[in-house]
């Protein structure tokens, strides 16, 4: 039987690329979108999930019944929370009160145990969702803490199978691999793997504005005044994960939260891919990368689209949310007039 899988899980990873065809027109390379929304918990992080969690099993840490905790309200949480209902084992996460309503349901409809932590206190209080998750592991016996940002197992998962897909998918054509940066998982395991196969390939990451991993690439220094709050949910950091391999970027290029919005929006309706506000992040990126870097007609780029959009719906794709924000009023009529500019 093809096309037939034990459980859940056996659909992780080998997700297909789409060429783009409207929205980097202007860019002369072929420009593919890798879809990890086509993972079962329709985000990249299902790769980090399964991959660390076997890892563990593999160690003998995990039994049935054991625990995993992490901090996240975000993608992680949701693939963890899967790969535990078919693997046996408890899922606890402590996410900040900052998180909305709607997300704290998905992870518990997937059978979570939600903790909610106060936001506004310094990350070393302990009622802060670091030091509460800690504090969870360390008295739960034969758990483990997933530690996304600081865990080598993250950007294994993506060297082992995010890189040889792409290798793969473009028979070794790839000449520029653009990704948003979190905790750098995903950019730093895909580099690796495909700068061991072609070290001329070029590695770019998406930074946010607001985040201090642009800054730190290129002066090796945190430098505090670049942090300020934004809206992109899932890149940029205020501070520095072991996850993410500096030396194997070429290049950061710094997006802002309206021209990410737009472009997510404008995605999804000229090529009809709705992905989540990180997908108009790495199309920014990739514009804004074409305007200062000669690109030809030989290249191929692969760009990474973390996840689904399904979950920005009362987000990005809310007019009245975007209206919020003082992006425009009604933005869906007005994209010709935006991207003039
Ligand atoms: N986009 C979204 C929506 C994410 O949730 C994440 C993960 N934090 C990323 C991009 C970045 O991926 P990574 O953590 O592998 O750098």
């Amino acid at each position: 039987m093809t096309n037939v899988y034990e459980n859940i899980l056996g659909l992780i990873g080998n997700t297909p690329m789409v060429k783009l065809n409207t929205v980097t027109k202007d860019i002369p390379a072929t420009v593919y979108a890798k879809l990890e929304s086509y993972n079962p918990g329709h985000s990249t992080k299902d790769r980090i999930a399964i991959h660390i969690i076997e890892a563990a099993e593999e160690k003998g840490i995990l039994k049935p019944g054991s625990t995993v905790v992490e901090t996240t309200s975000g993608n992680t949480g949701f693939s963890l929370a899967m790969v535990c209902i078919i693997k046996g084992y408890q899922c606890i996460l402590a996410v900040s009160d900052k998180t909305k309503a709607e997300k704290i349901a998905y992870l518990k409809a997937l059978g979570a145990t939600v903790y909610i932590c106060p936001a506004n206190v310094p990350a070393d209080d302990p009622r802060s969702y670091y030091e509460v998750a800690k504090r969870i592991h360390e008295e739960t016996p034969g758990s483990i803490y997933i530690n996304q940002y600081f865990n080598e197992l993250n950007v294994d998962a993506h060297y082992r199978t995010t890189g040889p897909e792409i290798w793969e998918q473009t028979q070794g054509k790839i000449t520029h691999l653009i990704a948003c940066t979190g905790t750098g998982g995903t950019l730093s395991g895909s580099a690796k793997y495909l700068k061991e196969k072609n070290p001329d390939i070029k590695v770019i990451g998406v930074d946010a504005s607001g985040s201090i991993l642009k800054g730190f690439h290129e002066t090796g220094e945190i430098n505090k005044d670049e942090i300020h709050p934004y809206q992109i949910e899932g890149m940029g950091k205020n501070l520095i994960p072991s996850a993410l391999h500096f030396e194997l970027v070429d290049e950061f290029v710094r997006v802002n939260d309206e021209m990410s919005a737009y472009r997510t929006r404008e995605i999804a309706l000229k090529e009809a891919i709705m992905g989540g506000y990180t997908t108009g992040a790495v199309v920014q990126g990739l514009i804004q990368y074409g305007i200062s870097h000669e690109l030809s007609t030989e290249d191929v780029v692969v760009a990474i689209f973390p996840d689904h959009g399904s979950r920005y719906i009362t987000k990005v794709y809310s007019d009245q949310w975007m209206a919020e924000q003082g992006f425009l009023n009604n933005c869906v009529h007005n994209y010709e007039e935006v991207f003039k500019t």
